[in-house]
């Protein structure tokens, strides 16, 4: 029997492509004993096979998991026998939601969210949606503005100036003159990254000027196939060159996540500039919106916390309480 160390490329159930740890790509199928084990999680995320599964909906395997395949001489079929402890993942529920999560892609270090300074218009309140579900995912976020020099480059920065001074790294990027691509270089390499943004906002072009031969799947495609249906297109993970190091994993999943799939009460967390406002609210369950002594309001009273971002919070904590 052969073994091999490998990450999970793509695949939604069934047949998964798996990316060897010696650069070959193999089709594989999850063990019968692995899919019946239970694969609840220990305290450190660690993933438990010693028990019988309670819960059949928890999906077992996602893109980005790392696997150990096994050979069998006689078939010469490759198969999952092993998944690796997860560093992270990037669930439609926050996680330990147990029951009903699903895990979009596994082992992320970062969600970077793109937008165009112009054509399209960015959008601010999609924007903050992004930056909540990486929050509520405990992943580090970064932001690209790209097309930077149909504004030019000092009016982009101007408009963003409150998200650097939130903690989130901004880059102004125009793929068109080659602005700002080295240091997305330096971002991406060694790391696995989900890059997410609208349609047209220049992602794959980016990739691609920076990775030839990446061969990003089109996000207009994903979205026109995905367009009124609710199937979900699985993520893929696209290994980033040898000498660099990392992946970028492809995935409209993320645009799909609704925000109702978070627990209300914990939608000021994922706003890193309420974080030190919120201790100084009378009422530890205080929701910022109308009651005495909040520490949120008065942050933004004091223009600490940004008109922008504040609506963007009320209007996502409606989208929670009465999804459409
Ligand atoms: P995606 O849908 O986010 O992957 O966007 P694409 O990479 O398909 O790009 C959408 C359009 O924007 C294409 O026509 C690109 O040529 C154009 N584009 C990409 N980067 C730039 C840029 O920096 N400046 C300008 N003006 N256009 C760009
Ligand atoms: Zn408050």
């Amino acid at each position: 029997m052969t073994e091999q160390l490998g990450v999970v490329t793509s695949g939604t159930g069934g047949v998964w492509r798996v990316r060897a740890d010696d650069g070959e790509e193999h089709e594989a199928v999850l063990r019968g004993r692995l899919k019946k084990a239970d694969t609840g999680r220990r305290a450190d995320g660690s993933i438990r096979r010693d028990t019988v599964a309670a819960a059949a909906d928890i999906i077992k395997l996602a893109v980005g998991d790392r696997v150990r395949l096994e050979r069998d001489a006689p078939e010469q079929t490759w198969a999952i026998a092993e998944i690796l402890p997860r560093r992270s993942r990037l669930a439609r529920r926050a996680p330990g939601g147990g029951r009903g999560e699903r895990v979009i892609a596994a082992n992320l270090d970062q969600v970077i969210v793109m937008f165009a300074a112009a054509k399209p218009e960015p959008h601010a309140r999609m924007l903050d949606r992004f930056l909540v579900i990486a929050e509520a995912n405990e992943l580090a976020a970064r932001i690209i503005i790209n097309k930077v020099e149909l504004v030019g480059e000092g009016s982009a920065r101007e408009r963003f100036a409150s998200y650097e001074r939130i903690g989130y790294p901004v880059h102004y990027t125009s793929v068109e003159e080659r602005i700002g691509l080295d240091g997305v270089a330096v971002a991406l390499a060694g790391t696995v990254s989900v890059v997410t943004g609208p349609s047209g906002v220049g992602k794959s072009s980016l990739l691609n000027a920076l990775f030839p031969g990446l061969a990003l799947r089109v996000s207009d495609i994903s979205e026109s196939v995905n367009k009124g249906r609710h199937t979900t297109v699985g993520a893929f993970l696209h290994p980033l060159p040898h000498h660099v190091g990392g992946a970028v994993v492809d995935t409209p999943g993320l645009r799909e996540i609704g925000m109702w799939e978070l627990p209300a009460r914990d939608l000021d967390e994922c706003f890193p500039e309420f974080r030190g406002a919120r201790e100084q609210c009378r009422f530890g369950d205080c929701a910022h919106i109308a009651e005495p002594d909040c520490g949120v309001r008065a942050a933004l009273s004091a223009g600490e916390i940004t008109e922008a971002r504040y609506d963007s919070y009320l209007r996502l904590r409606e989208e929670i309480l009465a999804p459409t």
